[in-house]
Parts: C-alpha cells; sequence; structure tokens
C-alpha cells in the first residue's frame, strides 16, 4: 500500500467501553493479514503528558522507548501489536496548545490572531499525520480519547471531521464506540442512548462508518436493524462488541463480527490474506486451560485501583500462559505490613512482588515485606521502588547499617539509595526522571543472564533515585550481587541475591515490555520459580 489509511475510534455513551481495547484488536486482525499498523491516542486533558498525573486518578502511566511518559491505553497497543510505541502516539491537548503557543511567541504567526480553528486544529492535524507519513504504515488508527459531547474533546473532533473530508471516504473512516444498555425490569436492550450519541456526533459533522456496541448481551437482528436505520449506517456495519472473559478474546470476538473486513472494505483495500491468528490462539488455549496454579502477592501502595499497575498484571497473564499456569493476583496494601503483621499477610503466598511507587507512604511497609521473604527464601521480584527497598532492607538488616533511601529518609547516614548530583538541583516535577530505554550490560553467569540468554539487554526506565556505588562492594561481599550495570553511566539496574532461590530487583520497568507474541523472561521465570515454591513448600 502506499500513503497510510487512516481510522478514527471514537466513543459515547459513557466512559470505560474499551476503546483502547477495540483499537487494539482491530490493529492486531489488520497486522494479522500482514499489513502494518500502528495506534495513536489523543488525550483531550491539559497536561502535557499523563507523568505527573496520580495513578489513583489516571492509572498506571506507561513509558515508551524514547521516555515519553503516556496514557496506559499504549500499554494495550504494543501487547496487542508487539510494535513499540513512540512519543508520537501519545498527543494531550496540553502538548497541542504548548506547541502553538510556543510557536506563538517564536513569531511564527506574525500578525494573526491565534485562534482554536484552524490554529489548534492544524497542529492537532500535523500531530496526527506524523506517524502516517513516516511512511512505515498501511494503517493509522487514532483513539480519541474521552466522550464524544465532552467540551474538551471538540478540537479533537473538528480535526477528524476535516481529515474525513480532506482524505475522502476511501482514506479515513470512523468507528463509534457506544454501549448498549440492557434494562433489566423491562428484559430489553436500549438503542436510544446509541442514537443520541451518533446525533451529538453527527452535530459535529461527523457521520460515523461502523458502530461497535457495548453490550451484556448478543444483539438481535431487529436491534441492529433499528441501529443501522437510526444512525445511518450499514447493518453489516452494526459490530457487536459483547463482555468478554479476557481482553485477549477480543481480537477473535471482532473477527468474528467482520470488523476488519468492514474496515477493508470500507477503505477500498482489496487483500486475499486471512488474518493468521494461530499464535495467539495458541496463546488464548494456553491461558484458559491452565494445569497449575499459584498466587502471589503485589505489594504496593496504589492496590485499590489495579489500573494502576496494569503492565504488570498483564505481564503476569502472558507468563501465566506461557508456563500453563493460573497466576492469581493477591493485592496488598504496604500499608497493611509491618513486623507484626507480615507473616500473616504474606501467608500462603508462593512468590512476592514488590511494585514501584512514588514517596515514603508505605515504603516501610515493602521493606518489612521483602525481610520477610529473603529470610523465608519465598520468590522475590522488585521493580524499581521494589529494588530500591531490597537494597535498604538488606543494607539495614545484613549489614546492620542505619540506612535508607533520601527518599524515605533525607537525612539518612547512609544513603544507600540517592539522588546523583546532577539531578539534586531540578525542581521541575514533568519529564524530570530517567525514562525511556538504557541498555544494562548483565554479569555473565549470574541468574538474570542465564533468564535473558543474551548479556545485553535494554530495558525501560522511570524514576530518579538510584542505587549508591558507594556501597557497591560492601552489599557485593555480603551476598547482594549487583548483576546488571548500565555500560555508560557505571549504574546499578539489577541486583540479586546468593543463597536463596529466587530473588531478584531491577530498576527498571520489564513490565512494560512484556507482550502477548513476547512475554517478558523476567516474568515467566518469577511464575517458574513460584510454581516450583509451591511443589516443595511443606
Ligand atoms: N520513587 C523511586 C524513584 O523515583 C522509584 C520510582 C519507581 O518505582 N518507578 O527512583
Amino acid at each position: 500500500m502506499s500513503a497510510a489509511k487512516y481510522i478514527f475510534v471514537t466513543g459515547g455513551v459513557t466512559s470505560s467501553l474499551g476503546k483502547g481495547i477495540i483499537s487494539a484488536s482491530l490493529g492486531k486482525l489488520l497486522q494479522a493479514r500482514g499489513f502494518k499498523v500502528t495506534i495513536q491516542k489523543f488525550d483531550p486533558y491539559i497536561n502535557i503528558d499523563p507523568g505527573t498525573l496520580n495513578p489513583y486518578e489516571h492509572g498506571e502511566c506507561y513509558v515508551t522507548n524514547d521516555g515519553a511518559e503516556t496514557d496506559l491505553d499504549l500499554g494495550h497497543y504494543e501487547r496487542f501489536l508487539n510494535v513499540p510505541t513512540s512519543r508520537a502516539n501519545n498527543i494531550t491537548t496540553g502538548r497541542i496548545y504548548n506547541n502553538v503557543i510556543t510557536k506563538e511567541r517564536q513569531g511564527e504567526y506574525l500578525g494573526k490572531t491565534v485562534q482554536v480553528v484552524p490554529h489548534i486544529t492544524d497542529e492537532i492535524k500535523r500531530n496526527l499525520f506524523l506517524l502516517g507519513e513516516s511512511g512505515e504504515y498501511d494503517f493509522v488508527i487514532t483513539e480519541i480519547g474521552g466522550s464524544i459531547g465532552d467540551i474538551e474533546s471538540l478540537p479533537f473532533v473538528e480535526a477528524v471531521r476535516q481529515v474525513k473530508w480532506e482524505l475522502g471516504s476511501n482514506n479515513a473512516l470512523v468507528i463509534h464506540l457506544t454501549l448498549i444498555p440492557y434494562l433489566k425490569a423491562a428484559k430489553e436492550l436500549k438503542t436510544k442512548p446509541t442514537q443520541h450519541s451518533v446525533k451529538e456526533l453527527l452535530s459535529a459533522g461527523i457521520q460515523p462508518d461502523i458502530l461497535v456496541c457495548r453490550t451484556e448481551y448478543p444483539l438481535p437482528m431487529e436491534i441492529r436493524k433499528k441501529l443501522a436505520l437510526f444512525c445511518n449506517v450499514h447493518l453489516n456495519s452494526v459490530i457487536e462488541a459483547i463482555d468478554a472473559d479476557t481482553i485477549y478474546d477480543v481480537p477473535i470476538l471482532m473477527k468474528k463480527e467482520k470488523l476488519d473486513e468492514r474496515v477493508l472494505a470500507k477503505l477500498k483495500v482489496h487483500t486475499k490474506e486471512e488474518p493468521d491468528l494461530e499464535q495467539w490462539k495458541d496463546f488464548l488455549g494456553k491461558l484458559k486451560n491452565p494445569i497449575e496454579e499459584v498466587t502471589i502477592g503485589l505489594v504496593g501502595k496504589y492496590v485499590s485501583l489495579p489500573d494502576a499497575y496494569k503492565s504488570i498484571a498483564e505481564s503476569f497473564v502472558h507468563a501465566g500462559s506461557q508456563n500453563d499456569c493460573r497466576v492469581n493476583l493477591k493485592w496488598i496494601s504496604s500499608e497493611d505490613i509491618d513486623k507484626e503483621t507480615v507473616a500473616s499477610v504474606l501467608n500462603g503466598l508462593d512468590g512476592v512482588l514488590v511494585a514501584p511507587g512514588f514517596g515514603e507512604r508505605g515504603m516501610e511497609g515493602k521493606i518489612e515485606a521483602i525481610r520477610f521473604v529473603r529470610e523465608n527464601k519465598i520468590p522475590f521480584f522488585g521493580i524499581c521502588l521494589g529494588m530500591q527497598c531490597a537494597v535498604i532492607e538488606f543494607a539495614r538488616n545484613v549489614l546492620g547499617l542505619d540506612a535508607s533511601s533520601t527518599e524515605l529518609t533525607p537525612k539518612t547516614r547512609n544513603p544507600v539509595i540517592d539522588l546523583m548530583e546532577e539531578q539534586k538541583k531540578i525542581t521541575a516535577k514533568g519529564g524530570t526522571m530517567r525514562l525511556g530505554a538504557y541498555a544494562c550490560k548483565l554479569k555473565k553467569g549470574s541468574k538474570t543472564n542465564n533468564i535473558y540468554g543474551e548479556s545485553m539487554i535494554q530495558e525501560r526506565h522511570r524514576h530518579r533515585y538510584e542505587f549508591n556505588n558507594k556501597y557497591l562492594e560492601l552489599m557485593d561481599e555480603a551476598g547482594m550481587k549487583a548483576v546488571g550495570i548500565n555500560p555508560d553511566s557505571n549504574l546499578v539496574e539489577i541486583v540479586e541475591l546468593k543463597d536463596h532461590p529466587w530473588f531478584i530487583g531491577v530498576q527498571f520497568h520489564p513490565e512494560l515490555k512484556s507482550t502477548v507474541m513476547n512475554p517478558h523472561p523476567l516474568f515467566v521465570k518469577f511464575v517458574e520459580a513460584a510454581m516450583q515454591f509451591k511443589k516443595f513448600k511443606v
């Protein structure tokens, strides 16, 4: 294919209908037919990026290889497509305005009144076309955050209208995702909210080409006909999206409903290629038919909102399937853990993961949990703050130091985790961390080296604090080995414990690279270690 074709996914009736999963599933189906696909998300909020948002409010912040802090939907795109995203894949209103205002100060619009239309919409369009114009993709799927009718998404919707008009129906189409609620009392599925939502889209000048309808029950023919007639879409473009057991079922369900075929037909793309979903189905088959079962404790600060640890949870789904093992996650608030409670809170677990996080709240509980799993030889996996807590725990309880991280105890006598000198002067908040992919050299013969099967890896980071190399030798001699080092900065990226069946802490975020097709080896082996532990525990 020559020029990229553009598919827009909007949402109506309510938020949280799963536009990200629908976009990722369509992307998967097109990719499985041999097309090159990328997915981008436009978020209507004014933050420049979600990096400064509280995970309670917005779920996890997903980091790309090039160090962009992005919406968690990009995680779904990568997990489904197995292709990395980048800064260009997530744009916010804040970024658009920031660009326009910067240009205004530089005199680019000299003499002109800078306005939402055309300046903001033009900047949206410029960003919208960036990926398509790279020549790398046949299809660019663009998910518009929020719901139709929101004040803040209006400029994005207007940009979509213009693009649809400019490119024509062979090159751009709009999929509208809505909800068909079921009224228990009337025992009926209701189409009215969808009709209203389509009217709202029409009033913005956009006729949706395809309706994807979230529903708890199958859509009967008369409902489909009604939707088609009242929303001006072809009957075969009313697509049912019924609730699924797992998000990974959705590509299969969308294929059954022929979503990809409809898209290809409308965009006049002819292909004989049928989607090759063999590997995907193998993954699903293993996921749904586990032979074994383990329970892993996820110790974190934001456990009441599991979206805060989305990528970790999904990594366990991938790793579980690979191991033919159901992984039950037990979400544990680190604030519930202290010396007295730790044994009962962690009782019965086959492995413990201590999660990433910011700020001192709950950190002592994490440290206590790590002491318990270290002493009781329970498989342990520490990610980012989890790794830092493992270092503090070891310094305190094995080396006998009065130690801490300067994030937890700014005036600690032994800052085993500390800011690097050049970071100490930075006061800005957004985008000031070590972000994105960095190289890491693995020590030959270490457990981690064997797990990866290679000696140089690239993993993604998002943190400010680092292992303090002044303590490297002391730790090493006592059995905490630095087995992964950044070759450029000498920063410690991975620690492992000697004399423990599975105790690994990583400064980076392996969960951001686990996909259905490529489960992350650290998660795969951690689950395997938990299965082993379960087998032999008394
Ligand atoms: N708060 C720690 C730091 O900034 C860890 C961050 C994280 O876990 N992502 O270094």
